[in-house]
């Protein structure tokens, strides 16, 4: 966990573009955006991925989607979004430290894989 990339990012030990932050999350904007708006929402614990979160008796789950979708909203999104959160080798998930990819400000690609 000491070597976690995004572990290091919510410290503030390296730097980000922060958007949104509250007692359990913190989000971020991508640092190779694949969309005009492309924003990284983190859970501040560490944990491996939406499997670990889910295995979990709160509904972190459940507030990092609401997080998702209030920083859509304020990110001016009122004409849609992606959320996608990749897990594991098959999900490509590169940087091990849960976070859910907040996508939009164009029409995305019907393609998803
Ligand atoms: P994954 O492939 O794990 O779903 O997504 C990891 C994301 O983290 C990628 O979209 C990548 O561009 C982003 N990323 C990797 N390193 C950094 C970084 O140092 N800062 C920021 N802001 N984003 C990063
Ligand atoms: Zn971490």
């Amino acid at each position: 966990m000491g070597d976690c990339l995004f572990c290091r990012i919510i410290a503030g030990e390296i730097p980000s573009q922060k958007v949104y932050e509250d007692e359990k999350c913190y989000a971020f904007r991508d640092i190779n955006p694949q969309a005009p708006v492309h924003i990284l929402i983190a859970p501040k614990e560490h944990m491996r991925n939406i499997t670990e979160c889910a295995e979990r008796e709160d509904d972190l789950a459940g507030s990092l989607m609401k997080a998702a979708v209030k920083i859509a909203k304020a990110e001016g999104l009122e004409n849609g979004f992606r959320l996608v959160t990749n897990n594991g080798q098959d999900g490509c998930q590169s940087v091990d430290h849960l976070h859910i990819h907040l996508m939009g400000g164009k029409k995305l690609s019907e393609r998803m894989s």
